[in-house]
């Protein structure tokens, strides 16, 4: 990038926080925006709306917890299609599902706003460090346009095809995700009800073709009764229930995702949807005491 290049970026959360703080340290002037004020302050250049961000930039990331909450910030009140220009593009970051994105991105296009998804892979961790897996929805001349940006924020960017197809990508990647973890807790809680040694089959699935990211990094932590910053089980939640929903349009029966499910729904009525998903190791699995 040769010049000092100026962005809206709002949703300043686990993720969008340490995205926006690299942005800066990479030299882009961020123009930041949450609902919540502490985190907004705590950029050199804050905004008290959507609209107020849009005015000035031809560019703005939303990283937002919720579809609801991206078509309030796009569409709503003070949202950012009150003063955006026509040019500005807006990169859908979050994970919202394809509906949701194509929806705002149709009500956007007579103001002359584009609007792309680019969910991402990858957590906290790489946020921080530009070196997230970016899954990129759009046409390739606008994936080609919005390369400059992208590139700061991922060290991977596929181009999964139109819009709405990096957000289906990075679904079918969560059901694996989710269900993974899920599936791991399964048989942590089987062999413990069976007065099996913990550390031997942790130790043998290391080992073995039930090995995973989720089991080398977030059981450590759950075990640990660590579940401080991360995914927190609500998005998990968040996440399954949307591919649920869009299967059921194309008539899909998944069994492994509506099981995986049900696991983060209780964490969540169990009042911890604000902590990482690890937390479902919380719970217990007997069906009787
Ligand atoms: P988060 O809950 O930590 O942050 C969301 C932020 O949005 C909060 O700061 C909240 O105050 C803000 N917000 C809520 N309503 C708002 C509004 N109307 N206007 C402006 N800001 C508003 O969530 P997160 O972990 O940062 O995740 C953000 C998105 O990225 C989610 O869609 C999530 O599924 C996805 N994601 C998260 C991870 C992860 O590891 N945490 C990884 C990949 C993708």
């Amino acid at each position: 990038m040769s010049e000092r290049q100026r962005i809206g970026f709002i949703g300043l959360g686990a993720m969008g926080s340490l995205m926006a703080q690299h942005l800066v340290s990479v030299g882009v002037q961020v123009v930041a925006f949450d609902v919540d004020e502490t985190k907004r302050r705590q950029f050199e250049f804050f905004a008290d709306s959507p609209a107020d961000v849009a005015k000035d930039v031809e560019w703005v990331i939303c990283m937002l917890p919720h579809p609801d909450v991206l078509q309030n910030v796009l569409l709503g009140k003070h949202g950012i299609r009150e003063t955006a220009r026509p040019g500005t593009m807006v990169i859908d970051m979050s994970t919202s599902g394809p509906d949701i994105d194509v929806f705002c991105a149709q009500a956007l296009e007579p103001s002359g706003v584009e609007l792309i998804d680019a969910p991402v892979g990858k957590g906290t961790w790489a946020a921080g460090q530009g070196a997230l897996t970016i899954l990129a929805g759009g046409t390739s001349d606008q994936i080609a346009r919005a390369t400059w940006l992208l590139r700061l924020l991922g060290t991977k960017i596929i181009h999964c095809g139109p819009l709405g197809s990096g957000q289906v990508v990075k679904l079918g990647n969560n059901i694996a995700t989710c269900a993974n973890l899920a599936a791991v807790y399964e048989a942590y809680q089987f062999a413990t009800s069976n007065g099996a040694n913990v550390e031997a089959l942790l130790e043998v699935m290391r080992e073995t073709a039930a090995d995973s990211w989720q089991l080398n990094n977030t059981v450590p932590r759950a075990l640990a009764n660590d579940f401080s910053l991360g995914f927190k089980s609500s998005l998990a939640l968040k996440d399954l229930t949307l591919t649920l929903s869009r299967a059921a349009t194309e008539g899909l029966h998944l069994p492994c995702t509506q099981g995986a499910l049900t696991w983060y729904q209780r964490s969540v009525d169990a009042g911890d949807g604000d902590r990482d998903l690890g937390v479902i190791f919380k719970q217990s699995a007997r069906l009787i005491d």
